[in-house]
């Protein structure tokens, strides 16, 4: 049934909050949610805009905007990435906050949603002034963030460097006593001050994961399957580099600064080498043609991994797509229209909140080790990941068998139903 809100939606423009709000009714209409735990889903319970100034190095003062939105906490505190990117604006952020929710209530954890982040490119300013940003970034929310009220962790542009500074920048704000129990504020942050072995490639290794639990379902060999990614930062490099060890070819690249392909394969290790010193990301790599961008996701190969950002597969260039799995390592890289054409295509799709939610299980596991004053090695890390990555897994594909539905709409049903019956056990204050 197309209920009138729905009806408008479908009008709106298509954006990433568009997208996330339509999977929401679809997934809302097919298990007839609760009308009045339906309308608190909707909304966001929090927006914060903030404005701060910041010292450049020229001595000239810059003011900034940043956000935090905090959809929803009916699970346990908000959690959530931070970007800084020039497409962060309130819109951005509350989708991504809303993908957060349906992401840690699927994934099991005791968590809500958040997302946030500053409108800027970081690759206009230099380390210090990032730095500065940051931490001052960090001030202006005070206390709107907190170990068990919002835990902020790494997205695109940021990194565990970012996540130290605000750990440092939060800790310095409260009183000696109680710097040490802040610790868990922030996750992703680097070994040295309290972060965890496994997270930096968590994400990665999640969609990797995913990818392996699909193809042992589908009876599929990973050995000589070709893969392309787009995005080659955290998530798109540790996937392409768990992919790459379990036998399959990276045959093309896509980052803010151009494609590449090689139907031969490309070395991931030597590809992320050359990234490090590379002011032009993945261009000009040895052995690789040069593509136009336009026609990256109509290459040729077996499985599509989107880890950049969001409303990447549209309805235009859906219909050309090759592969016939795409597992999204982004947040909401397809949208709904290209979803349409894909499913009818008989491609798959691993959707995000499933695919790459290896990183908020791995933020857990480093939020819980700071929690707990424990440190766990490597191994254990990554065989909890695994443990709980197929739990939701298996989940999916359960209630997509049962329901005869997608494996997106079958991930959203568990999430919002978890949601549910929080709100129906504990009803609504007062
Ligand atoms: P990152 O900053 O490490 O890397 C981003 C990559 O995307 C870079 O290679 C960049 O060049 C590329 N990129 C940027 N704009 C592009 C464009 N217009 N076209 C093609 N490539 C472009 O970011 P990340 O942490 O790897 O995050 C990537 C995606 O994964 C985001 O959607 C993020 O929300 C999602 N994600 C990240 C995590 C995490 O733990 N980092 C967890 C879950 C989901």
């Amino acid at each position: 049934m197309i209920t009138k809100t729905l009806k408008k939606r479908l009008k709106r423009k298509q954006g990433m909050l568009d997208n996330v709000m339509r999977q929401f009714d679809n997934a809302a209409e097919i298990i007839d949610l609760n009308p009045n735990i339906r309308k608190i889903l909707e909304v966001t319970n929090n927006e914060l805009v903030v404005h701060f100034p910041v010292r450049m190095d020229n001595g000239e003062v810059e003011v900034f905007k940043g956000y935090r939105v905090q959809h929803n906490n009916a699970l346990g505190p908000y959690k959530g990435g931070l970007r800084y990117h020039p497409t962060v604006d309130i819109d951005a952020a509350k989708a991504l906050a809303m993908w957060m929710t349906w992401k840690t209530s699927l994934a099991g954890l005791p968590y809500g949603g958040a997302k946030g982040g500053i409108q800027l490119d970081p690759f206009k300013y230099s380390q210090a002034e990032l730095e500065r940003i940051t931490r001052r970034f960090t001030y202006a929310l005070g206390d709107n963030i907190g170990p068990e009220l919002d835990i902020p962790a790494p997205d695109v542009n940021t990194n565990a460097q970012t996540m130290a500074w605000i750990l440092d920048t939060f800790m310095s704000t409260k009183a000696p006593a109680e710097r040490s129990k802040n610790m868990h504020v922030v996750t992703g942050k680097p070994i040295g001050a309290g972060g965890s072995y496994g997270r930096d490639r968590a994400t990665g290794y999640g969609v990797f994961l995913s990818i392996k639990f699909w193809a042992e379902h589908k009876k599929v060999y990973l050995k000589d399957k070709k893969f392309i990614v787009q995005g080659f930062g955290n998530v798109g490099y540790w996937a392409a580099h768990f992919l790459e060890k379990a036998g399959a070819s990276l045959v093309a690249v896509q980052d803010a600064y151009g494609s590449i392909a090689n139907d031969n394969g490309i070395g991931v290790e030597a590809l992320f080498e050359y990234v490090q010193g590379n002011k032009n990301g993945i261009v000009g790599f040895a052995d690789t043609m040069p593509i136009d961008n336009s026609e990256f996701f109509a290459l040729d190969c077996d499985i599509c991994i989107p880890a950049a950002l969001g409303n990447q597969i549209t309805a235009e260039n859906a219909p050309k797509v090759k592969a016939y799995l795409i597992a999204e390592g982004a947040n909401g890289p397809t949208d709904v229209e290209a979803e349409k054409v894909l499913l009818e295509n008989g491609v798959e799709i691993i959707p995000d909140i499933l695919c790459n939610s290896g990183g908020v299980i791995g933020s857990y596991f480093e939020w819980l080790q700071n929690r707990n004053g424990e440190i766990w090695q490597l191994e254990e890390v990554m065989e909890k990941l695994e443990k709980k990555l197929r739990t939701s897994f298996d989940k999916v594909r359960e209630i997509s068998n049962e329901r005869k539905v997608d494996m997106r709409t079958a991930a959203f049903i568990i999430a919002i139903e978890r949601l549910e019956q929080a709100y129906k056990q504990r009803g609504i204050f007062p």
